[in-house]
C-alpha cells in the first residue's frame, strides 16, 4: 500500500485508496506496519494540493506534519503508540495551534500564532493524530455557509468561499465548511469542528459526512476562539458515527484549571456501546421539525431514515418542541450578546491587528476594528451591544434567557417519552454560493431545526441519510439529525453506527475525488 494509489480516485472494488479509508482502518494498517504515518501524511497532503480548488485548507505546514508523521512512526515501532497513532486529522482554523497559524478567518488575527494548542487538539495529538493542516471557517464561526472568511485559502492570495465537493457551485455549509468539505473530498480521514448553534451538524449534513456536537461542557473550550462562550462547543467530523466516537472520545474530559464550564464527567469510551441493539429504542419525532418550510427532498429522505430505524428495531414517538420557531430569535439575541463581549478583547492592544494610523487611543481602537472584522461580525457586535445595553436588556437578553431555559425544559419533557430526537438538521440541501450572501436574515432561518439543542446544551448528530432526487438539487446530501438527552453520546453515535451498518449513503463518495 504505497504512494501510487494516491491520485486514483476508483472506488473501493479496486484497490482501497488510502484516503478512502477511515479513521479506524487507518490504525489499524498503521499498527500493521502496510503503511506508515509519514506515508500516509504525504499522500494527504499530495491530495490537499491536488484539491486546493475547494478552498478548504487556509494553512499547511508541511514540515510540522512530516515531523508529527516521523515521531508517530517512532512510537509505532517502539510500541509506545497512542490509540489513534499516525492518523492524519485537519482542525478548524478557530482551534489556535503552536505550529500554525490561528486566524478564525478574521483579518483581526492574521499572521496570528498562538504558543499553545488549544486542549482539543492537544488531546488529539497525544493520542497520536498527526495534524495535516488548518481549515477555513466563517469569521469567528459566524455564519452557515463559509462565505465569511477573510483568510486566504492555500494556493491564493485573496480570501474565497469554500466549495461543496458535491457540487463546486454549492456552499459546504458553515461555519464548519472547511472540515466537512475535506473530509468529503476525502482529503482528511476526519477534522474537528466547533458548533455554537450547527456548525458542526449543518456541514456535515450538507458535505454528506457525519459530525457530532458533545454535550456542552464535555469538550474543553480552552484555546478556542471564543464566538459565544455558553453555547461553543467542539466535536469530530469524519466519515462514519465509528470513526466520530473514536476521535470525540480522546476529545472530551474535564478541564477545571482552563474551563471552568467543563463538565465534571471523566472523559468515556465512547466505542464501547456502538454495536448495541436498537431494539426497543424510542425515537421521539418532534411535528415542529416537519412543517411547511421543510423541502420535499429533506423530508423524503428523513422520512426513509426513520422507516428504516422501525427496521432496526426502534419506535416512533411523536412528540413536540413547542418552541422550536423562538430558537431562532432567542439565539440571534443571546450569541452575538456573548459575542460582543468575547470581541471586544480585539482591540489593537492585546494581540491581532492594530491600525496603523491613528490619532488617538479611541481612534485606534475604532480603526482597528473598523479594519479587522468584516461585515457579519460587525453586524453581531451592534445586535449584541444593543439587546445588552441599558433599557434594553430586560425586553430582548433576560426574556431571551427565560425562553432559552423554557426551551431546554421542553426537551426534557420530550425525553420523558423518548430516549432520542430525530429529525432534518436543515431544512434544505445546499444552498448555491452567493444565493443568501446578501441576506443575513435567510442564513439565520435556516439554522432552525439545529438551534434548539445548542440552545438547551444537549449533544446532537448529524447522519448522511440520502441525496436530493428533485431536478434543481440532484445528488447534493441530506443529513438527518439526532439529538440526545445530556452525556447520552455514546447513545446517539450507537443508533448512528447501526444505521450506518444497514445502509450505505455515508460510503458514498462525490465524483472527482
Ligand atoms: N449559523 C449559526 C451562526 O451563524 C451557527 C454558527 C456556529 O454554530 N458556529 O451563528
Amino acid at each position: 500500500m504505497g504512494m501510487d494509489h494516491s491520485m486514483t480516485s476508483s472506488s473501493k472494488i479496486s484497490s482501497n485508496p488510502l484516503h478512502d479509508m477511515g479513521v479506524q482502518a487507518l490504525a489499524h494498517e498503521l499498527r500493521a506496519k502496510s503503511v506508515s504515518a509519514v506515508e500516509l501524511a504525504q499522500h494527504f497532503l499530495a491530495r490537499i494540493r491536488a484539491h486546493e480548488r475547494l478552498s478548504a485548507f487556509v494553512e499547511l505546514q508541511e514540515e510540522v506534519t512530516l515531523t508529527q508523521a516521523r515521531a508517530a512512526d517512532l512510537r509505532l515501532a517502539q510500541g509506545t503508540a497512542g490509540l489513534l497513532e499516525g492518523v492524519p486529522v485537519a482542525h478548524k482554523d478557530i482551534f489556535v495551534t503552536k505550529d500554525f497559524a490561528a486566524t478564525a478567518g478574521s483579518r483581526m488575527l492574521q499572521g496570528y500564532r498562538s504558543p499553545f494548542d488549544a486542549t482539543v487538539v492537544a488531546k488529539l495529538s497525544q493520542a497520536g493524530m498527526v495534524t495535516l493542516g488548518k481549515l477555513s471557517c466563517d469569521e469567528f464561526a459566524m455564519g452557515s455557509s463559509n462565505e465569511n472568511s477573510a483568510t486566504a485559502p492555500i494556493g491564493l492570495q485573496e480570501p474565497a468561499p469554500v466549495r461543496n465537493p458535491w457540487n463546486t457551485e454549492r456552499i459546504p455549509g458553515g461555519s464548519s465548511g472547511g472540515s466537512a468539505a475535506a473530509v468529503a473530498a476525502r482529503l482528511a480521514p476526519a477534522a474537528t469542528g466547533t458548533d455554537t448553534g450547527g456548525s458542526i451538524r449543518q456541514p456535515a449534513a450538507f458535505c454528506g459526512v457525519t459530525g457530532i456536537k458533545p454535550t456542552y461542557g464535555r469538550a474543553s473550550r480552552y484555546g478556542m476562539v471564543a464566538f459565544a462562550s455558553s453555547l461553543d462547543q467542539a466535536g469530530p467530523m469524519a466519515r462514519s458515527a465509528e470513526d466520530c466516537a473514536l476521535l470525540l472520545s480522546a476529545m472530551c474530559g474535564p478541564d477545571p484549571d482552563r474551563d471552568s464550564t467543563s463538565l465534571d464527567q471523566p472523559a468515556e469510551d465512547f466505542t464501547v456501546h456502538l454495536h448495541d441493539s436498537l431494539q426497543g429504542l424510542r425515537i421521539g419525532v418532534p411535528a415542529e421539525f416537519f412543517g411547511a418550510g421543510l423541502s420535499s427532498d429533506v423530508g423524503a429522505s428523513v422520512e426513509a431514515a426513520l422507516k428504516q430505524y422501525e427496521q432496526l428495531g426502534a419506535t416512533l414517538v411523536p412528540i413536540h418542541l413547542p418552541r422550536t420557531e423562538l430558537s431562532i430569535p432567542v439565539y440571534y439575541i443571546i450569541a452575538p450578546a456573548e459575542a460582543s463581549s468575547n470581541l471586544s478583547r480585539f482591540d489593537g492592544v492585546k494581540f491581532g491587528h492594530r491600525a496603523q494610523k491613528f490619532t488617538d487611543l479611541s481612534d485606534m481602537y475604532q480603526k482597528t476594528r473598523a479594519e479587522g472584522f468584516g461585515d457579519e461580525v460587525k453586524r453581531r457586535i451592534m445586535i449584541g451591544t444593543y439587546v445588552l445595553s441599558h433599557g434594553y436588556y430586560d425586553a430582548y437578553y433576560l426574556q431571551a434567557q427565560k425562553i432559552r431555559r423554557m426551551i431546554a425544559d421542553d426537551f426534557q419533557a420530550a425525553f420523558a417519552k423518548c430516549d432520542l430526537i430525530a429529525g432534518p438538521v436543515a431544512p434544505t440541501v445546499a444552498w448555491k454560493i452567493g444565493d443568501k450572501s446578501d441576506d443575513p436574515v435567510a442564513n439565520y432561518l435556516a439554522d432552525i431545526f439545529t438551534l434548539p439543542a445548542s440552545l438547551a446544551g444537549l449533544p446532537g448528530m448529524s447522519i448522511p441519510v440520502g441525496f436530493a432526487q428533485s431536478t434543481t438539487d440532484k445528488g447534493l446530501p441530506i443529513g438527518m439529525q439526532l439529538i440526545g438527552s445530556y452525556c447520552q453520546e455514546a447513545r446517539l453515535l450507537n443508533a448512528a453506527h447501526r444505521f450506518q451498518q444497514a445502509t450505505d449513503f455515508h460510503e458514498a463518495k462525490p465524483a472527482g475525488f
